[in-house]
């Protein structure tokens, strides 16, 4: 039977200029695999959760398969911790059934509401990185769909040239139909965290670099406003997983256990003038001010972790016209260039609440895999007249002190400025000839960036 497709608007979690896409969503193997053989026409491309900020999710010349229904925890080994699982299963279900068996994912980035294909493609990142690198640490193996090679079991050790182009590859290797990862054993449902406020930049790249590894978790919230003496000021939160006698009393006997609560919902699109720089800066001066410095604070992972997710849909904030999020990585000799972009951000008063600030280690095997040693930097911006010259101008900055964008962030970068940041490209294009060089993966974000082979022929759906 053939899959039912749906035409609608696509973004990313932006919601930077959406795009008409058409839609399927399967919710097995066979199915996903006869849409690949030839039922989706154009180019195709795997979506998970839509939480990618810019286009990397978005294919609007041809078919996009919704991955979500593709849920299935397939087995479980307590032993070892290795879970096997279809791509669109979500690090919310796999903390909803594991956390309170004392499992947790080992990487997690700041919302839960991501898909582990998703994760897989972006080779994300959390607040471990300096500790224990990034998700593709923790995978052990993949079935790829390619469309020169058919389905393809790899892993670090068999075909690890085509799992460390996926790894990273936005979806542009082949669409993943399985995974095994490994789960990471906690004794709690907390964190153990100790509150710093840092002065001014310098204070908290101090802090990074000399006590950082007594840290499993690190992460800093950095007021974008601040000027002169403060600027770069921060809100410094690292923390230890908590041991079951750390727990809050209440929970004392069960260390596993989460508060209850309800989360928030935003539940339209804010007009323009709620965010402006006035109610900016007195939201981060009043955060600034309320972060008192803390020891040994118990925080449940939800809290430390995912503190957005607590607000349903608060990317309508910032209204209709949506916003983007830079993610902007230094080496750790491009000190200069992270202060010159917070000095950037503070003089156009253009990024919005507080940016987040973390501490990378050392590069993966991803070849497209974005964090690299040094300083990251995420800025939101809102989608406003003289967006995309603002960026240019903090792209110039970045190119200059030898860093990198995310391509899970990125918006608006141009062929160039991509391939000069990312010096494995040729690396994984040349994987590309050999598992599809007919581009019959796509997306906007391979388009407008380049990163794939030159375009051919696509049709129209
Ligand atoms: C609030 C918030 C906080 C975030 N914090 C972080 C962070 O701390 N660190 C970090 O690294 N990222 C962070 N992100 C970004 C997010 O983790 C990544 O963009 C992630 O890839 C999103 O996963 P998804 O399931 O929503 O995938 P989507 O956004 O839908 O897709 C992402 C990519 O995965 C590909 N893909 C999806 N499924 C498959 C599949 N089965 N096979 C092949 N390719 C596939 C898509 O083609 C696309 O290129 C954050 C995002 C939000 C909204």
């Amino acid at each position: 039977m053939d899959e039912p497709c749906k035409a609608m608007a696509l973004a990313g979690w932006g919601r930077y200029k959406p795009a008409a896409c058409h839609v399927y969503r399967p919710e097995r193997r066979d199915a996903l695999l006869s849409l690949l053989d030839g039922g989706a026409p154009g180019p195709v491309l795997a979506r998970g959760l839509g939480r990618s900020y810019g286009d990397a999710a978005v294919n609007r010349t041809g078919s996009v398969l919704d991955m979500t229904r593709l849920n299935r925890m397939r087995s479980f080994d307590p032993e070892t911790g290795e879970l096997e699982c279809e791509p669109g299963v979500s690090l919310s279900d796999i903390i909803a059934v594991f956390q309170p068996r004392g499992w947790f994912p080992a990487v997690v980035p700041g919302t839960h509401f991501i898909t582990v294909g998703g994760a897989i493609a972006h080779d994300v990142h959390g607040k471990n990185h300096h500790r224990d690198g990034s998700f593709s640490s923790f995978v052990d193996s993949i079935d790829l769909w390619t469309p020169a090679l058919g389905v393809v079991a790899c892993s670090p050790t068999e075909n690890a040239d085509i799992f460390w182009a996926t790894v990273g590859g936005a979806g542009l290797t082949g669409v993943i139909l399985s995974v095994r990862l490994r789960l990471r054993r906690v004794e709690s449902a907390y964190v153990l965290a100790d509150y710093e406020r840092c002065a001014n930049i310098d204070a908290v790249l101090e802090a990074f670099d000399t006590t950082d590894e007594n840290y499993t978790y690190s992460v800093a919230w950095v007021d974008c406003l601040a000027t002169a003496d403060s600027l770069g000021r921060s809100v410094l939160m690292r923390g230890n997983p908590a041991l079951p006698n750390e727990v809050p009393p209440g929970h004392a006997g069960k260390p596993l256990r989460t508060p209850r609560r309800l989360n928030a919902t935003v539940p339209f699109d804010f007009p323009g003038f709620v965010l402006n720089p006035l109610s900016i800066r007195a939201f981060n001066e009043t955060f600034y001010a309320m972060s008192r410095p803390a020891k040994g604070k118990d925080v449940d992972y939800e809290k430390y972790f995912f503190p957005l997710d607590r607000v349903l849909h608060w990317n309508r904030m910032y209204g209709k016209r949506g916003f983007v999020q830079y993610q902007a990585t230094f080496p750790p000799e491009g000190r200069a260039g992270l202060r010159a972009m917070l000095e950037r951000c503070s003089i156009a008063r253009r990024a919005s609440f507080l940016a987040v600030l973390k501490k990378f280690g050392e590069a993966g095997k991803g070849m497209l895999s974005h964090p690299m040693r040094g300083y990251t930097l995420t800025l939101d911006i809102a989608n406003a007249p003289g967006l995309v010259p603002f960026l240019g101008e903090l792209d110039r900055i970045l190119l200059d002190h030898g860093g990198r964008l995310y391509l899970a962030k990125d918006t608006v970068a141009a062929p160039a400025t991509i391939a000069a940041m990312y010096p494995r490209l040729e690396e994984f294009r040349a994987v590309l000839h050999r598992v599809d060089p007919e581009s019959r993966l796509n997306s906007d974000l391979a388009r407008r960036t380049g990163i794939g082979l030159p375009a051919r022929e696509t049709h129209d759906v």
